[in-house]
């Protein structure tokens, strides 16, 4: 039968609930459980997929092509577990759909109301697309307080007393401030919060508390009466040194044991060999690089988490320090400045991307890594752009450019539906901006003899995609001409896939997104290479 676990948060967001939950995830799986991991999002869009990363963070996209909330991310690295489509639910499709119903007069007449028609298509939600797994973990966004999660929350107080508390558990994240000036932790915002969730017909049943360093047990005890809750119910989590430090902190704590206690589990043994090694490697790395990401959205490093962690998976497979310096491509307009501002770099990468701003700084890191020999890797956007540097140093196409930035007599990078006239192309809906890419895991064959084939050791693989535009396949020689290999093309070889510098030490452009695959237990080979090329040029110079 399987059992359900709610997670929400309190006092503050940031919190890092989605760690927490995707910890907890690991340590079930590591129990040998089967599990499903879902958000509950109470925002109004359909999905994240329109919103600004430097105000939501990255999008994460799934397999099955779905553009997700990052927090689905984390659950994949923490669990290797694969997300799909409806692991991720929004205010705004649960809306979307009880209007659908309305319409089509699926409600026989009555009206229509939060309660039940809402909070029933949430639990409908919850309960959807399962095959008899273990656990269902939810994670409901945002911090109970908020007028947008009362539907999610109402509707969780509704499947407890359906599901009963032996298969259902609610854990609470909040904050346990330090206050210096009293040289005290403040227990009263923990309690505050309780009494909200109490107040929506929640009582929790394990609060997790976020908290600076270890407070003492009178602080736990104090919680304890308060909330209403025994003392094993309330854990602490003091900050960790990394997020994947977190699964052990939380075991230590006993997060298993009330577990094991709540459901009447019988885990006996879980093996965090894994954690235990890779925290090891973490505290003891022995080599160090620096490498440069050239991008628009740098005011948020949350807007590139999965680069982030990928980077940090390759650095600790390498035993090394990867550190990321985030550069504003605005910056670097201009080709003389580049020099100053990316020579200190053992790698430079030009990550995923949208419009024309920023495109030529980042035109221009491209030449200076080109130039320098120094090693690059352009991620979708960043793949475009290294194909449209170099074709303009070719004799005829100085104008080539991407319909991205408007008309062009030279349409190297553009829509398929562009180039491929009269036929009859995957979706790309030009007017709604919403779900128009091509998105989710599509299959590459790559070329042998090849870097790339070096590093997958494989010709079929299978990366996840999210953009509009491709490279135009009426452009292929001279692109070849222009010192680029073909390395990796789509099964009927008509979209460019992967491309690489035949005259460079490490040179890479791939059209797809490597680093929403990678995780701690399975770092992906482009990254590993990347970092190891990256050590080979600060040997060298
Ligand atoms: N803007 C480009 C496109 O839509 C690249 C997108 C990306 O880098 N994810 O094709």
């Amino acid at each position: 039968m399987t059992k359900y676990i709610f997670i929400t948060g309190g006092v503050v967001s940031s919190l890092g609930k989605g760690i927490v939950t995707s910890s907890l995830a690991s340590l079930l799986k590591l129990s040998k459980f089967n599990l499903r991991i879902r958000k509950l999002d109470p925002y109004l869009n359909i999905d994240p997929g329109t919103m600004n990363p430097a105000q939501h963070g990255e999008v994460f996209v799934t397999d099955d092509g779905a553009e997700t909330d990052m927090d689905l991310g984390h659950y994949e690295r923490f669990t290797g577990i694969i997300s799909k489509k409806s692991d991720n639910i929004t205010t705004g499709k649960v809306y979307s759909e009880v209007l659908r119903k309305e319409r089509k007069g699926d409600y026989l007449g009555s009206t229509v109301q939060v309660i039940p028609h809402v909070t029933n298509e949430i639990k409908k939600f919850i309960k959807k697309d399962l095959k008899n797994e273990d656990f269902v973990i939810c994670e409901i966004g945002g911090t109970v307080g908020d007028i947008e999660s009362l539907p999610f929350l109402e509707a969780l107080r509704q499947l407890r007393n359906e599901l009963g508390k032996e298969k259902s558990l609610f854990i609470h994240i909040t904050l346990v401030p330090f206050i210096s000036s009293a040289n005290e932790f403040k227990t009263k915002p923990t309690q505050h919060s309780v009494k909200e969730l109490l107040g929506l017909g929640i009582q929790p049943d394990l609060l997790i508390c976020r908290t600076e360093k270890k407070f003492s047990k009178d602080s736990k005890k104090k919680i304890s009466l308060f909330c209403n809750l025994s003392l094993d119910s309330v854990l602490m989590l003091e900050n960790a040194q990394t997020i994947y430090e977190v699964p052990l902190k939380l075991h230590n704590e006993g997060l298993l044991r009330k577990l094991n206690s709540h459901f009447a589990l019988k885990i006996k043994k879980t093996n965090l060999d894994f954690w235990n090694k890779f925290y090891q490697k973490f505290v003891c790395l022995e080599k160090e690089i620096n490498v440069a990401i050239v991008g628009k959205y740098t005011n948020l490093s949350e807007s590139y988490k999965s680069l982030n962690e990928a980077l940090f998976h390759s650095g600790i497979f390498n035993n090394t320090r990867v550190k990321i310096s985030w550069i504003d491509s605005r910056r670097i307009k201009d080709f003389n400045k580049t020099q100053k501002t990316l020579e200190n770099f053992q790698g430079i990468l030009v990550p995923g991307g949208f419009g024309k701003e920023g495109s030529s700084g980042k035109i221009n890191a491209i030449k200076f890594a080109k130039t320098f020999k120094i090693p690059f890797l352009g991620i979708c956007f960043g793949m475009q752009l290294a194909i449209i540097e170099s074709l303009r140093n070719l004799k005829g196409y100085e104008k080539s450019s991407s319909t991205e930035f408007g008309k062009t007599d030279f349409p190297v990078i553009s829509m398929m539906h562009e180039w491929e006239k009269g036929k009859k192309i995957h979706k790309q809906d030009l007017d709604n901006l919403g779900g128009s890419m091509r998105l989710g895991s599509y299959k590459s064959i790559l070329k042998k003899n090849t870097l790339v084939f070096k590093i997958y050791k494989k010709t079929k693989i299978f990366e996840r995609h999210r953009h509009r535009y491709e490279v135009n396949y009426n452009y292929l020689k001279p692109i070849v001409n222009s010192g680029i290999t073909l390395s990796g093309m789509s099964p009927n070889k008509k979209l460019v896939e992967i491309i690489e510098r035949t005259n460079h030490p490490w040179f890479i452009g791939v059209q797809f997104h490597p680093e929403l695959k990678s995780t701690p237990f399975k770092p992906h080979p482009i990254f590993n290479s990347f970092i190891s090329a990256m050590l080979k040029f600060k040997s060298k110079s």
